[in-house]
């Protein structure tokens, strides 16, 4: 197949940028980069047959026609100058400078991957397009152009290519340029899509179009006279068009099983005028001329499209009862409708910064907001590219706030996405949704032009788990989520505190000593934390055990827990008897003796004291050998059933030993006691015996104290620790 091409001169380029750019350095400049993108390409020859040079001229051309500021032409001229190992970017830094070097690279990362069925390059090269988006809008710009250009050319490649090329195109330039409002860029690239992804459908619509293309003809012309009549006697100045319909727009309503006469808007026209009230004016007076036909008339005057289009559409029966689609709009309406965020060019004076066109852009599209927080939620390429194909890129519902501001929400989504969409303060304070009038489930999927109220309550404890379920959009979900981590991280932050204050004051370590900030940051070095909240969060959910903590500035005094830790950790657990009996807090399994110097029976007052290799060793609260020691101190209990007897250790006093040993052991007997031993002790004036007795508990010993008291010959009884 062979074509013919229509050469492009420097001068045509320069002549459409002489409408625009006046200043004389930035003219130098663009020159530079012609001179610079010429001999890097001369000798070289497109697959077209045509000379390399007539690409960068095209791209710049179709840039220049959207009033692209200096540094995109440049960067649209330069696209394909960068080397593969970057061996030139110094040189071209030093001509330049970095701005148009950026959006240079910016392209070249794009374009450089391969996207032969390769999944993972697609993906890689979306993510760049996608971030590209956020950094710089002119390297999408570029890239548009790039594209559009290579679209025009696309037939020189053999079929299956140009069918891949025309199925990327369609999958993520064509929604972006979409949604930045570039509707010449979108609509011709669509129209270039569908002729090679699918060339009969295209070329049978293009044939029907020429067909009818006389009659239709006559029918709009008759339609614009009549409407100028109109508006001519009013005295209003504007201007009036037939309009074409794109090719892929017919296309999209035979899909939809519309035949080709059913499509009545065939018969289109434009009517531009100075100010916005004008619009409505003559709207008002082809109203009073002919009738409109109910449900197609739009006022995206006062509620612009997301992407900022503003126009009045209406279809009314015209002129032989054909009926007519007419779009009423200011000249400002109409660039921004073609042109959409380019169109900031246009009305910015001369040296408008990459600040001003990402800044409108993050301003006034609205899915540019959901872009960057995509981004900022998904780590994974993979997920990235595919949220935003689906949520961003993808088919919307357009709903309403009751102020009437638009909301533009992927297909599926209910108020939940709508309310955190809006904010989410709204969405963690939502109790509840109110569509057009009446109060919806919160999993209720919104409608297009659904007036959605959400009703909050700022006494709500915020959102309910169950919404991440209900939730259509991975940016209310993830907000909902990080609702949960965050109270959950305020909670671990608290507790940790507390443990940490509770375990300084057991050791009696005063608290202005230990809560210096040299000591919090040798604590922060210790474990590789970068702030206090991290060392709280992990104390509080119990990553990290309080005492290895404290010691890591008193370490002398090996923490109670630590020491408890190690026993546990290396299986140094024994059950013994009184296990059962003795509750040790926060400890399972541990190894429990009771001490043989104080002798604590059930109904005593204990402590627990650790012992180094032997498990807690149980003692009375009052025991001597155990004070001045209260860092391995333990918290214990008895337990309320304990049916087992403890060892008590009795000293009795006497003044003779008639009869008394047989006493004792009579008393005994009575009250349930095993007497385990008795042994006397030698003393001068009188009779000392030491009595150790199994004893249930500290009432029965009481009662047996009393009891042996009663004997005559005894003066004294007392229980002792050795
Ligand atoms: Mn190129």
């Amino acid at each position: 197949m062979t074509k013919m091409n229509l050469e492009l001169t420097y001068e045509e380029v320069k002549n459409k940028i002489d409408n625009y750019i006046t200043n004389p350095e930035d003219l130098a400049l663009i020159d530079k980069a012609f001179k610079y993108v010429y001999e890097f390409h001369e000798g070289e020859k497109r697959l077209t047959g045509d000379d390399y040079i007539q690409h960068p001229l095209n791209v710049a051309y179709i840039l220049a026609s959207i009033n692209a500021d200096t540094a995109t032409i440049c960067a649209g001229f330069l696209h394909d100058v960068m080397e593969e190992d970057d061996s030139n970017k110094e040189e071209l830094l030093d001509i330049f400078g970095e701005v148009i070097v950026n959006i240079v690279e910016g392209v070249t990362k794009i374009n450089k991957l391969n996207f032969d069925g390769d999944k993972k390059a697609v993906i890689e090269s979306h993510r760049k397009i996608l971030v590209g988006l956020s950094e710089d809008v002119r390297v999408i710009i570029v890239k548009l152009a790039d594209r559009l250009h290579n679209m025009r050319t696309l037939w020189v490649l053999p079929p299956k290519s140009q069918k891949e090329k025309a199925n990327e195109t369609l999958d993520i330039l064509v929604p972006i340029a979409s949604r930045l409002g570039m509707n010449t860029f979108k609509s011709e690239l669509e129209d270039l899509c569908l002729r090679y992804s699918k060339p009969d459908t295209y070329f049978y619509i293009v044939e029907k179009l020429n067909q009818t293309k006389n009659e239709r003809n006559l029918e709009v012309n008759k339609m614009i006279e009549a409407v100028s009549l109109l508006l001519d006697k009013e005295g209003i100045e504007y201007k009036i068009k037939g309009r074409a319909k794109s090719i892929y727009s017919i296309y999209k309503k035979l899909d939809k099983g519309k035949s080709f006469n059913d499509i009545y808007d065939l018969l289109a026209l434009r009517v531009y005028v100075n100010t916005e009230h004008e619009c409505y004016q003559v709207l008002g007076l082809i109203h009073s001329k002919f009738k409109p036909m109910p449900k197609r008339f739009k006022d995206y005057i006062a509620m612009p499209k997301t992407n900022m289009y503003q126009s009045l559409h209406t279809t009314v029966f015209g002129v032989d009862e054909h009926i007519f689609e007419i779009q009423i709009r200011t000249y400002e309406m109409d660039q921004i409708a073609e042109h959409g965020i380019a169109s900031h060019w246009s009305y910015k004076e001369h040296g408008s910064t990459k600040a001003d066109l990402q800044n409108a852009m993050e301003q006034k599209l609205q899915f540019f907001r959901s872009l960057i927080e995509i981004k900022n939620d998904n780590s994974n390429d993979e997920e990235f590219v595919k949220t935003v194909q689906n949520e961003v890129l993808k088919e919307n519902v357009y709903v309403f706030t009751p102020r009437g501001d638009v909301i533009e929400l992927p297909i599926g989504s209910t108020p939940i996405d709508f309310a955190y969409r809006v904010h989410s303060g709204v969405g963690d304070k939502m109790v509840g949704a109110i569509v057009n009038g009446s109060i919806v489930p919160l999993d209720y999927v919104l409608q297009n032009n659904d007036v959605v109220k959400i009703n909050t309550n700022k006494n709500s404890l915020g959102p309910s788990k169950e919404w991440i379920n209900m939730a259509f959009t991975s940016q209310a979900k993830s907000k909902i989520k990080s609702f949960f981590n965050r109270t959950q991280k305020e909670d671990y932050v608290k507790l940790g505190e507390e443990v940490l204050i509770k375990e300084v004051k057991k050791r009696k370590i005063p608290m202005a000593d230990f809560f210096t900030s040299e000591n919090i940051s040798k604590i922060l070095n210790e474990f590789k934390y970068k702030d206090e909240e991290e060392l709280y969060v992990n104390l509080g959910n119990n990553k990290i055990p309080v005492g290895t903590v404290v010691n890591v500035l008193y370490n002398d005094n090996a923490s109670k827990e630590d020491l408890i830790l190690k026993r546990v950790i290396n299986g140094e657990v024994e059950e013994v008897n009184s296990k059962d009996d003795i509750i040790v807090e926060g400890i399972d399994r541990i190894k429990v003796n009771v001490a043989s110097c104080c002798k604590p029976i059930p109904g005593d007052e204990i402590v627990g004291y650790i012992t180094k290799g032997h498990g807690i060793t149980i003692h009375r609260a009052m025991c001597p050998n155990i004070m001045n020691n209260e860092e391995r101190i333990i918290n214990v209990h008895w337990n309320n059933i304990t049916t087992k007897k403890y060892p008590a250790l009795l000293l009795v006093h006497a003044m003779e030993n008639k009869n008394l040993l047989l006493d004792i052991i009579a008393r005994s007997s009575n009250s349930d006691i095993t007497i385990q031993s008795i042994n006397a002790i030698n003393s001068s004036d009188n009779f000392m015996y030491e009595l150790t007795v199994l004893i249930n508990n500290v009432e029965s010993l009481k009662k047996f104290m009393n009891e042996l008291d009663s004997i005559s010959s005894i003066i004294n009884v007392e229980r002792i620790i050795k």
